[in-house]
């Protein structure tokens, strides 16, 4: 083992000594104790300014100033109360992670005196010096400047000694350059839809919420044995390594107790995000080894991303108090389980019904039948564009490989379930229905919520599945902002409860019961939407088959999925509900190629860079070793004993050659591709170059690089092992 291998384990181990246990109180005393929400606002707002923020939180309505004066007054009475000094909008701009610029309270006025102000004005509005996040063109066309905006939907909190006001992000010319407008946008056209849809039902409903409840996977790895190893500091992910040979085959890690070191560093940061209000209440370990698994309970979409994207933030800054560092990459560990988010997504009405539960009668259960199968036509329908929301270069190694959703979309509900729409399709007949036959319907859609009870059957291989009361969207990637795949999910599922509210309106305008409209329009629903419906293995090569024979899409990597996004019915979408206009999808489109091309662009060189610099060096001294070797044995031995000593080293020694010239050849023609790639302008045309002639390069040499580690001393290899990263705790 290397030195500084050994370092860095050496490390590992004193630090263990040093963890300490700290007696805990209730989780209830101190949830929410840095959140400045509506239970706050009580306390420090009047009347009327707390109607007008509460109306500007259900219903999007302008805030006036003098109001925004006093929220902005409180809250920094408020947060200073607790130690703050300092603000910040907190924002989601397309790189994909969040940004803050922060500005103190602290404002000087002469004669040496100071006081901490904060007004309505530096509330709701800020412009960032923000000229290098990516806009896709629309601020290099028009204006450079950006704003960002207060979203009062989402409650302030403080981080430190800042207090944090998540903030939409737009251009000059009022165009997004965030994820958190257009999720706005999407779930206010959900809300629209379904309110209208359930009016069938139920007259008292007034507003329809989409919820979200995530699952983040993520890796901890010990941070000496991370820092040393460039290609995880650099990429998030492993580009060298042999698995060890213990991997995730026993299945032993698999909800396993938790590692005292990893436990530690969970109850930290439950801690914090209990604070920050962010619901987390289920934590465990996941199938690979060092591998974990951390989950809230739901919340309204728009606010349950936000507390998404600061747990995220939250896991990196307290592992690294831990001495651990948190990979929350897709893939870090080839041919170990990837990481994902699974995104539970469900509507709920402000009357406190899930629309996406069983009923208790015949007509709950016709509303719930309406908003199920209206969902899987829609992702029929959209299945292309719902898959180019979750591309990256990250979620390619995983979708479709080992443990993982496959990148064909499906939507898998049960057998239960199946059933019930297989009778539903053929016991509405044609014509005007009977009384006999409506009461026969009726009898069957009443059965539902029994028969799901037991529907326990549920499928772990389908990437949109059903699971009783919710539809789990399962290829969402770890790092993933759930907001974008979210924003795609509420925009189409809006865009068909609307067709489907103007066809019952029409119907029912043309004298065609209620009832017997829905019922006849579900059932052509469900004839229309059937070849997304798959129960079997997802996993499995038949599957692959089947789907393309059904016509389903098979996009396994990013550059060609996310291009289903320039296409007419993904623009008509978006710009139909106002989620998007085509200039603002053109854009999006145009930074995540980008994005890819970049990542990739990234992991080669360091792919490069380990080899040439680490690898092939580490591999000539060892070679040099059994060269001096086989040198001293042919001086002390006879000749016939020499050819025979020597035998294994000398083939020892043609094979480190032989796999030291392929690494040093490819990775010549690596950077070859790269040039000939980075020559290409068209942003799409770069990206596939970049995913069909260079990244396949990466394979070779990281295959016989494996092999060098497998034939070269302990010793002196000088990246931290697969084994090593993965079993130290
Ligand atoms: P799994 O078996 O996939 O791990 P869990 O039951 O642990 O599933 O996780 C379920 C997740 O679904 C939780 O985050 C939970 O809050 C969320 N969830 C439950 N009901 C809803 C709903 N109506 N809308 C959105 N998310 C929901
Ligand atoms: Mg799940």
């Amino acid at each position: 083992m290397s030195t500084f291998r050994f370092k860095a384990l050496e490390d590992v181990l004193d630090r263990k000594a040093l963890q300490v246990e700290t007696a805990s109180p209730k989780i209830s005393d101190y949830f929410s104790s840095r959140v400045f929400h509506m239970g706050k606002m009580r306390e420090y707002l009047s009347k009327e300014a707390l109607k007008s923020v509460s109306e500007a939180m259900n219903n999007g309505t302008r805030i006036p100033r003098n109001v925004a004066d006093q929220v902005a007054i409180s809250m920094k009475d408020w947060a200073m109360s607790k130690g703050v000094t300092h603000y910040t909008h907190w924002f989601q701009p397309l790189t994909g992670a969040t940004a803050e610029k922060h500005d103190s309270f602290f404002t000087p006025i002469g004669d040496g005196r100071a006081i901490e102000r904060f007004a309505g004005e530096n509330l709701t509005q800020q412009e960032p010096d923000a000229s290098s996040f990516p806009s896709g063109g629309i601020r290099n066309t028009f204006e450079a400047r950006g704003y960002t905006v207060w979203d009062p939907s989402s409650p302030a909190f403080i981080m430190g000694k800042t207090l944090c006001i998540p903030t939409i992000f737009i251009s000059y010319t009022g165009e997004s350059l965030d994820n958190k407008m257009p999720l706005l946008k999407a779930a206010h056209a959900v809300d629209k839809a379904a309110a209208r849809v359930c009016k069938y039902f139920d007259r008292n409903v007034q507003r329809v919420h989409s919820t979200l409840g995530w699952e983040q996977e993520y890796f901890l790895i010990d941070s000496a044995l991370y820092n040393a190893r460039p290609d995880i500091q650099f990429t998030g992910r492993v580009l060298f390594g042999h698995n060890p040979a213990k991997g995730q085959q026993l299945d032993d890690h698999y909800f396993g107790s938790i590692p005292e070191r990893a436990h530690s560093f969970m109850r930290e940061f439950e801690k914090e995000s209990h604070e920050l209000g962010i619901p987390v209440t289920t934590r465990h370990n996941e199938v690979a080894p060092n591998q974990f698994e951390v989950a809230p309970m739901f919340e309204e979409v728009n606010l349950s991303n936000d507390h998404n994207l600061l747990l995220m933030d939250l896991l990196e800054k307290v592992a690294r108090k831990h001495n651990f560092r948190v990979l929350l990459h897709e893939k870090p560990f080839a041919g170990l389980n990837g990481s994902g988010k699974h995104n539970n997504w469900s509507l709920a009405t402000d009357t406190g019904v899930n629309l996406l539960a069983p009923g208790k009668n015949p007509k709950s259960n016709l509303q719930f039948l309406t908003f199920f199968i209206n969902t899987i036509q829609a992702i029929y329908d959209h299945a292309d564009i719902l898959r180019a929301h979750i591309a990256s270069a990250g979620n390619d190694h995983r979708l479709g490989a080992n443990e993982a959703p496959p990148a064909i979309l499906s939507v898998f509900i049960g057998s239960q379930l199946s059933a019930t729409l297989d009778d539903l399709e053929k016991s509405v007949k044609a014509g005007k229905m009977t009384p006999d036959d409506k009461t026969q319907l009726k009898l069957n859609i009443g059965k539902i919520p029994e028969l799901l009870l037991d529907n326990t059957d549920r499928n772990r291989t389908s990437p949109f599945a059903f699971t009783g009361n919710k539809f789990e969207f399962r290829a969402v990637g770890s790092t993933a902002n759930c907001g974008v795949p979210m924003m795609a999910l509420n925009a189409m599922v809006a865009q068909r409860l609307n067709d489907f509210a103007d066809t019952i309106d029409a119907q029912i305008a043309k004298g065609v019961k209620k009832d017997e409209a829905i019922l006849k329009e579900l059932q052509k629903l469900i004839k229309s939407s059937k070849p997304i419906r798959f129960e079997g293995n997802g996993y499995g090569d038949e599957w692959v088959k089947e789907a393309a024979k059904r016509g389903l899409s098979n996009l396994k990597d990013t550059p060609r999925a996310i291009v289903a996004l320039r296409d007419k019915k993904a623009k008509a979408l978006y710009a139909d509900l106002e989620v998007l206009s085509e200039r603002e999808l053109d854009a999006r489109v145009e930074i995540e190629l980008e994005k890819y091309r970049m990542q990739i662009q990234i992991e080669s060189r360091m792919c490069g860079d380990l080899a040439v610099n680490h690898i092939i060096p580490t591999a000539l001294k060892y070679q040099n070793t059994l060269i001096q070797n086989v040198q001293g044995l042919n001086a002390i031995l006879a000749k016939s004993a020499a050819t025979k000593a020597t035998k294994t080293q000398l083939e020892m020694i043609q094979e480190i050659s032989e796999r030291v010239q392929v690494v040093k050849e490819k990775v010549y023609e690596m950077i070859e591709a790269r040039k000939k790639a980075n020559k290409i302008s068209d942003p799409y045309d770069a990206a596939v170059a970049y995913c069909d002639k260079v990244k396949p390069f990466m394979d070779e040499i990281r295959y016989q690089s494996d092999k060098l580690e497998l034939l070269i001393d302990d010793e002196i290899w000088p990246l931290p092992k697969l084994r090593e990263l993965l079993f130290t705790r």
